[in-house]
């Protein structure tokens, strides 16, 4: 376990989400930021940069909706972080992403500091089995997860169409990979952010506390969970998909929105997840080369949490 934290400004725990892009639209994504923004949160929030397979079951709106940009670069300027979440919703090769990469720091000013792989996307780097070493591998494979899925990742792989990993590399600071169910993330990752000298095209990883849709967020951060954050002075990414059902039917979803109020109102660190993570490193004790027995621990503990819970 890490050392307790000196958070900024006399707070006493940090909070934050990154956002995946996953059927987005205006309509159901909007509000749930207006409200974010007004209860004090700022977050990351990831985007495509250009359209991708329009049959593809997970997309969503991309950049090249002029409104939709504008948006961003509002909420932007409002103090949130626009994070990666690979160039489109389908695949795309080298070139593809390489001509994305360059659009985002068009439109945003910057490369992205933060990102996370887009669940099938061929040129994720280090997904799916590949996240494990050896034994592990095998039993992941064993448990033939996600069987209909593409279990083949290609942006590290040198020699592929998809290979990108220099380009993350030269110009994205942190990726996401393991997701814990706690709320306080650093107590199922306390190294974070880490690098992995076996996954050498990601600079530094981190970790994420499960929330994928609207029922997994409000489970993860429901009141008990809250105060033990607070208590244990720990910090919060959650991992979610803000455009699946936090916004219905013209409102919040209720217990979402009670939850958030009442977090808002314990005034933790409410910064964006570059902020965080650049904080953890420069200032705490990350920034570390991940040891070998951390290693098999990070992945051992994920991975019973995938056997008996299927989590992402
Ligand atoms: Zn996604």
């Amino acid at each position: 376990m890490r050392p307790k934290i000196t958070w900024p400004e006399g707070k006493r725990f940090a909070f934050t989400i990154f956002d995946d892009a996953d059927k987005d639209r205006f309509s159901n994504t909007k509000p749930v930021y207006d409200f974010l923004a007004e209860q004090g949160f700022r977050t990351t929030k990831s985007c495509w940069l250009e359209e991708g397979d329009p049959d593809h079951p997970l997309g969503g709106v991309c950049c090249e909706d002029l409104d939709y940009l504008k948006w961003l670069l509002e909420l932007q300027e409002a103090g949130f972080e626009m994070g990666w979440h690979n160039a489109r919703h389908s695949s795309s090769q080298r070139e593809v992403t390489d001509r994305c990469l360059r659009r985002f720091k068009l439109y945003f000013g910057h490369s992205p500091k933060t990102m996370s792989n887009h669940f099938t996307n061929q040129e994720n780097l280090y997904w799916g089995a590949d996240r494990l070493d050896h034994v592990f591998r095998l039993l992941y494979r064993l448990g033939n997860f996600r069987a209909a899925m593409r279990d083949s990742y290609e942006g590290h792989r040198e020699g592929s169409p998809y290979f990108w990993g220099d380009l993350c590399f030269k110009q994205i600071d942190y990726c996401r990979n393991f997701i814990f169910p706690g709320m306080n993330t650093l107590k199922g990752c306390p190294g974070m952010p880490y690098h992995d000298n076996q996954r050498p095209f990601v600079k530094w990883w981190y970790a994420s506390s499960e929330g994928n849709n609207v029922e997994d967020f409000v489970r993860t951060i429901r009141e008990e969970e809250q105060d033990r954050l607070e208590a244990e002075g720990g910090a919060c990414i959650m991992y979610s998909h803000l455009a699946k059902d936090f916004y219905a039917d013209g409102r919040l979803h209720p217990r979402f929105e009670s939850l958030m109020k009442r977090l808002a109102s314990k005034g933790g660190w409410f910064v964006p997840v570059g902020v965080l993570l650049d904080f953890l490193r420069k200032t705490e004790s990350g920034g570390q080369e991940l040891g070998w027995l951390d290693r098999q621990k990070l992945q051992l503990a994920w991975l019973r949490m995938k056997l008996t819970r299927g989590s992402s």
